[in-house]
């Protein structure tokens, strides 16, 4: 018996088509109950209960994210405190969770629902320990707060990075990169002390380290990620040794210092680029490229603002209402940004699963992988020639240089998730001397035993998050390789409608892995990735 095609004749409000539903149920309730079956078939008070919180969840969260965008858009007079405590309520009744672990659901999707709400529980209870929340507020108010010393000039964040990125004075791009240890010396110890909070209350409330249960929770498991790593590491070594001659023959040095890396690539920067990357048509271009793929982002708001990150994409209500904000910058680097943010939203427009949980707790790495399969589209010479007008000679400049970049920047954000887990693992470490030693083996460069690791904002704000950027680039290689093979390298509707079905709409029902071997037929790997990076696989 199907309700469809009654379902069909009625075109008239949501509430009259749902109360139309109830009572279709409850008919087919007596129906059943004469077949002897209708016992099964009501849902179990548990049930119920879990639909209730999710639907509450739902509802909390996106009057959280349109909080958050209205303060990151410079309403500093509010606050999201009070709908953060008022999640914490819905997801850590502690009466509702010991029924909940009890419940034997025969549903395998009930069963992923209830393992993701029990999972959710243990995070907001560690995450939102008073004691923890307020050593991370110290870090951040200090990262904020912080004024760096060179020479007689006190720079915020932005100016010290842009000074490492512009000043061709090498002794001055050496005094910065070593007044990073300022923030070291104000923040260490409470990282430190986070860190160790962390572990702490993971023990209590899982049975792992912080780090191990934060990688489950995104969906990955150790032993893969660390061969992934190395796998990456070995076999882009021989290209990165070239970029590091070749960077040597540019600057001119006999050495390539930690100084020097930012440097080269800011001024590999084309003189085309400002003229050909406005920012005032970046928007417009993206809703172009993704128009190309038959999405419509005219329902998506978004503004330009000035932020303490990049760029961000908000997911008020997965499937309907997605927001995005874009940082100041100028040239390839805002478009950049605003192509990544533009994929999570695609991401949250399109997502299509049964429950919010299931919306709401996708493997973290193909969030990212998602949001990159989208930036990728810029820097494909045939997008740039036909969407931005650049030459051909131009198109293959750009490609050269976002390549080489990412070979640094995947090999800097292994060193940097590296160091963190071995962090966690043996908080009696020196981050600093773990910090040094990985960095120097995966970008070539003597640290100069100097204590920078602090300046990576992460390590207080966003732990065990630093994989899942990595992660996300082998998944998007990955998908776009695929997408390649079955549509040629200019997508159309038919191609958007694979990405649409196979991974913008997913959720959490299935593993990456299980999700990575139906839409692209076969497991992650980094196989892409390595290609891409190793220049043997170039996008031009
Ligand atoms: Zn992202």
């Amino acid at each position: 018996m199907s309700l469809v095609p009654f379902d069909f004749k009625v075109d008239d409000s949501r509430h009259e088509r749902a109360s139309i539903h109830f009572v279709m149920r409850r008919l087919l309730c007596w129906v059943l109950i004469l077949a002897g079956t209708c016992v099964a078939q009501k849902p179990a008070p548990i049930a119920a209960q879990l639909d209730a919180r999710e639907q509450q969840l739902e509802k909390l969260y996106a009057d959280y994210w349109r909080m958050e965008y209205k303060i990151a858009l410079g309403e500093s007079n509010l606050s999201s405190r009070p709908i953060q405590e008022q999640i914490r309520t819905v997801v850590s009744d502690d009466k509702f969770l010991v029924q909940l672990k009890k419940a034997k659901f025969t549903d395998p999707l009930l069963q992923k629902r209830q393992k993701l709400f029990l999972n959710e529980a243990v995070y907001t209870k560690i995450t939102n320990d008073p004691a923890l929340t307020a050593v991370v507020e110290q870090v951040t108010n200090q990262d904020n707060a912080i004024r760096y010393k060179v020479g007689d000039r006190s720079l915020t964040r932005a100016e010290l990075t842009d000074l490492l990125e512009h000043n061709p004075d090498r002794r001055i791009r050496e005094a910065a990169w070593r007044a990073e240890t300022q923030i070291t010396k104000a923040n260490g110890d409470h990282i430190r002390q986070a860190i160790r909070l962390r572990n702490d209350l993971a023990s209590k409330y899982s049975d792992e380290i912080f780090s191990m249960f934060m990688l489950h929770r995104k969906g990955l498991e150790v032993q893969d990620l660390f061969s992934w790593f190395d796998q990456i590491k070995e076999q882009t070594e021989p290209e990165y040794q070239r970029l590091l001659a070749q960077m040597r023959k540019v600057l001119g040095v006999a050495k390539i210092e930690p100084w020097d890396l930012d440097f080269y690539f800011a001024n590999f920067t084309q003189s085309f680029e400002a003229q050909k990357f406005p920012v005032a048509e970046g928007w417009p271009k993206a809703k172009q490229l993704a128009q190309a793929l038959g999405y419509n982002l005219d329902s998506v708001e978004m503004h330009d603002a000035d932020l303490g990150f990049g760029g961000a994409a908000y997911p008020v209500l997965y499937g309907k209402e997605a927001k995005i904000l874009a940082n100041r910058y100028k040239g390839i680097d805002y478009y950049d940004h605003l192509f990544h943010a533009t994929g999570h939203a695609l991401h949250y427009e399109l997502m299509d699963e049964p429950s919010y949980l299931i919306r709401a707790n996708y493997a973290e790495p193909m969030d990212e992988g998602t949001a990159q399969v989208f930036t990728l589209q810029l820097y494909r010479p045939e997008v740039e020639i036909k969407t931005f007008a650049l030459s051909p000679a131009q198109a293959r400049q750009m490609g050269t240089s976002y390549r080489l970049r990412q070979l640094m920047e995947v090999r800097g954000t292994i060193a940097d998730a590296l160091s963190e887990f071995e962090t966690y693992g043996d908080p009696d470490q020196d981050p600093s001397a773990v910090y040094n030693r990985i960095h120097s083996q995966y970008l070539g460069v003597d640290m100069h035993d100097e204590p920078v690791w602090a300046f990576n904002s992460l390590y207080g704000s966003d732990p065990i998050y630093l994989q899942s950027l990595v992660v996300g680039d082998m998944v998007a290689h990955q998908i776009v390789h695929h997408i390649d093979q079955q549509y040629g390298r200019t997508w159309g509707k038919a191609a958007g409608e694979e990405l649409k079905a196979d991974f913008f709409a997913r959720g959490a029902e299935m593993t990456i892995d299980e999700y990575m071997k139906k839409g692209t037929g076969e497991a992650l790997t980094p196989r892409y990735l390595v290609r891409f990076l190793s220049g043997s696989l170039t996008l031009q």
